[in-house]
């Protein structure tokens, strides 16, 4: 089976776990893990942060971020698609008592004009604009990157207005390699960073919110409260660290991948590439009327050895990862052209 649902499918190489099964531990909750201090140490210095928190999801370090940064009642203004708003039940409503401002992006990428009209002045009768966020690279988007002049422009408007900054860097190191901009240069202007080492990274679980030592204590706080004190967490903290160490340049051979598949769909008759072509792991496509629709795709795909999931009635979506090979590319995108074929 080729599984092209999501990069969260890896599992662990074995020098992976011996990483792990050989990490130092202690209690992160009661004191400290030295190796989740050394995970969060080498995080923030590759994001240009003063300190960084190790946290068991994306989800977690994401709405713990939007918590820190805003007072109950608060609007962040966010892309209409990104994960914050569209894949975390309104966790932000739900626990820290939030407003989410959305604006539909084009392939989840916002235009300075965009966000210049909708930050509110104080006013008695409004809620308070406080946060700003952004996802690079862009889930719903198929993957795509900010470019780093667009980043700073859009950071620019939201801190002259008073407003925070945070990005969902989720996928930041796939922007880091498609673009050849560093990660730290992508943060300069936020307050705050979440990255996930259990996407492209490879590692079973967990992630990163970076910032200020003043903003990671009171992230620490929140961490907490919402039950994401974890006590050997060493043993986790050592694979995020493998992954750092070995599998950030190789994302280039997912996008490799990508770009293969893009190919072979840009070839059918009934299935048609959604946006431009893929700049990182993900590739999202439609599926004609007259052929079907995306849930059929992914039954008929899944009989002849294909995993995807569809996002939405006509799209489907593809991700590639450090688990499937050149040759598994080649395979679904024969599995592709024979759906193509199926009437
Ligand atoms: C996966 C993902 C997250 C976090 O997801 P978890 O499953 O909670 O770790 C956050 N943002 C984006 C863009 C993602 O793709």
């Amino acid at each position: 089976m080729i599984d092209l649902r999501s990069d969260t499918v890896t599992k662990p190489c074995s020098r992976m776990l011996d990483a792990m099964m050989s990490a130092r531990v202690g209690d992160d909750v009661i004191d400290i893990d030295p190796t989740v201090v050394a995970l969060q140490e080498r995080t923030a210095e590759l994001l240009g942060k003063e300190a960084a928190i190790f946290m068991p999801s994306g989800t977690m370090t994401n709405q713990i971020a939007l918590r820190c940064h805003c007072l109950p009642g608060d609007e962040f203004i966010c892309e209409a698609q990104c994960h914050v708003y569209q894949y975390e039940q309104g966790g932000f409503a739900q626990l820290s008592g939030l407003v989410a401002r959305t604006i539909e992006g084009v392939s989840g990428l916002l235009a300075p004009h965009q966000i210049e009209g909708v930050i509110r002045k104080e006013d008695d009768h409004s809620v308070r604009s406080r946060l700003f966020c952004l996802e690079n690279t862009h889930n719903r988007g198929g993957g795509s990157v900010y470019p780093l002049s667009l980043v700073n422009e859009l950071c620019g408007i939201a801190k002259a207005q008073g407003l925070a900054t945070h990005l969902d860097g989720a996928r930041l190191f796939n922007a880091q390699v498609a673009t050849g901009v560093s990660a730290k240069q992508y943060c300069e202007h936020f307050d705050s960073i979440s990255v996930c080492f259990s996407k492209g990274l490879g590692a079973p679980v967990g992630s990163c919110l970076a910032g200020s030592a003043d903003f990671v204590r009171k992230a620490r706080r929140a961490r907490k409260l919402f039950g994401g004190g974890m006590r050997q967490a060493g043993f986790l903290a050592a694979a995020a660290l493998y992954a750092l160490e070995n599998n950030v340049e190789r994302l280039a051979e997912d996008h490799a991948h990508a770009k293969i598949l893009a190919a072979g769909i840009a070839k059918t008759d009934h299935f048609q590439l959604v946006g431009t072509e893929p700049e990182t792991n993900i590739v999202i496509f439609s599926v004609s009327a007259d052929w079907g629709n995306a849930a059929r795709f992914s039954e008929l795909a899944m009989a002849k050895g294909l995993r995807c999931f569809p996002i939405s009635a006509k799209n489907v979506r593809l991700v590639t990862h450090l688990d499937v090979s050149k040759a598994d590319i080649e395979r679904a995108v024969a599995i592709i052209r024979e759906l193509d074929k199926t009437a």
